[in-house]
């Protein structure tokens, strides 16, 4: 008998090897593709016997990959697999042409028996209940545009998880909420424009800090070009001049040729004063971060999930202790004052479902930047943990470090998960990688 074969359609390649080698192991052969047109290209040429399925993939989603190829692959098993576990998604799955749903790791037992049962016949659906069941995008959802601390850089080491500065887009209840407008809100803009095909867009940016990582792509952002365009930006102040100020000084010649108040679209700054307020149905709140000057961070609270905002941030202890040798104060005090700070921040992060933080050191490298404002691995870990955050992405990638580097550190984060014995999922902040939040949210 031929041996079968299946085709893995998964973005991450160490996750790619490991269930390949499962099958491998049993005797069938390994076809891979790792986004889904890619896969799509591939299981309509080749016709495989079953189909692994990662649910977020980038550019197509696993349902949009998983409905494409039931129409025309009939008798192929398609098992899609995630990450995390949420009813709603089994059923989603399955309404999608999905054979089973499994989440990572894959245990061979289970595969087996799924790969063995007759394939369920399909469903007979009326016209109105297809026309319901075409994909929908969740409500809410994320998607990273830059994830790159201090300066772009892009080039061949970078490709991977992307070179632009921190920019993220957050859509939920009718809202788009901009992250941050560095190098990657350049993008952004563009997509938009794209997308909104000529009509109005309405949107809110919302600032962390106005250090140049995080503001220097608003030049280029093209919403704010048009005239039909509403631009809310929110922030707090900056270290010495107000928002606007600021904002309008990255423009002025000789930086610039055109100047902020020259910008057709309408834009309004409006610089922040609470640390609870509103975007739409959105609530927002806000805490200061461990960062030289003034630098906020945010976490918002939709419907479907919280996602907490974290670019810039240090760990207290250190620095504390870096301050106590210098001006005498008792090491022991100076770690009771990191631990109030601290523990306050897990308060601010309790439970959020997706956490994006500061983690541009590996611990050695941060020993010789104590001061510097930013996040070190391990803390970064034992933070989200100790908060019992769901999903937590590895933010603000140092600009000296190409994808191998960032894979490594991703892989040590995921070994400290593995030794804390507690769930918590973690990747690193790819640019073009979306997020999408669909679990059911506890009361607040
Ligand atoms: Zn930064
Ligand atoms: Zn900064």
């Amino acid at each position: 008998m031929p041996m079968p074969t299946v085709l893995l359609i998964e973005d991450d390649a160490e996750g790619r090897k490991r269930i390949g080698q499962l099958f491998a192991r049993h005797e069938w052969n390994v076809l891979e593709a790792d986004d889904g047109a890619q896969g799509m290209e591939i299981a309509f040429a080749q016709k495989p016997e079953a189909i692994i399925c990662d649910l977020l993939l980038p550019k197509l989603s696993g349902l949009q990959v998983c409905r494409a190829l039931r129409e025309k692959l009939t008798s192929t098993k398609i098992i899609i697999t995630a990450g995390r576990h949420y009813d709603v998604d089994r059923s989603v799955i399955l309404d999608a042409g999905g054979d089973d749903y499994f989440v990572k790791p894959l245990k061979w037992e289970k595969l087996e028996k799924a790969l063995k049962r007759k394939r369920r016949p399909a469903r007979k659906l009326t016209p109105r209940q297809s026309r319901a069941l075409k994909f929908q995008p969740p409500s809410t959802r994320l998607k990273f545009w830059g994830v790159r601390g201090s300066i772009p850089v892009p080039g061949p080491s970078t490709i991977r998880y992307g070179g632009n500065t921190t920019c993220v887009e957050v859509r939920t209840d009718s809202e788009i909420i901009i992250l941050d407008a560095g190098s990657g809100i350049r993008e952004l803009g563009l997509a938009l424009e794209k997308e909104f095909d000529g009509a109005p867009i309405n949107l809110t940016l919302l600032l962390t800090h106005t250090h140049w990582d995080h503001i220097q792509g608003l030049p280029f952002f093209l919403p704010a070009y048009k005239a039909k365009n509403s631009l809310r930006v929110l922030g707090f102040e900056g270290a010495r001049a107000g928002l606007a100020t600021i904002l309008a000084a990255q423009m002025e010649v000789p930086f610039f040729p055109i100047s902020w108040r020259d910008l057709p679209g309408t834009i309004k700054i409006r610089e922040l004063k609470r640390m609870k307020f509103s975007i739409g149905k959105v609530k927002v709140h806000a805490r200061f971060l461990n960062h030289p000057g003034i630098c906020a961070g945010y976490r918002l609270f939709t419907k479907e999930g919280s996602i907490a905002f974290l670019p810039d941030n240090e760990p207290f202890e250190p620095l504390k202790l870096k301050l106590a040798a210098r001006d005498g104060t008792h090491p022991h005090r100076a770690r009771a004052q990191a631990a109030v700070a601290r523990s306050k921040l897990v308060d601010f992060l309790k439970e959020a479902d997706v956490l994006i933080l500061d983690t541009q050191y590996t611990d050695e490298k941060y020993q010789e930047h104590v001061g510097w404002g930013h996040g070190a691995l391990s803390r970064v870990v034992s933070l989200a943990l100790e908060a019992r955050v769901k999903k937590l992405f590895l933010f603000h990638h140092d600009p000296t470090h190409d994808d191998h580097k960032i894979d490594e550190m991703l892989e040590r984060a995921r070994l400290l998960v593995l030794e804390s014995g507690r769930p918590l999922e973690v990747e690193a902040a790819r640019e073009g990688a979306e997020v999408w939040l669909s679990g059911k949210v506890p009361k607040r």
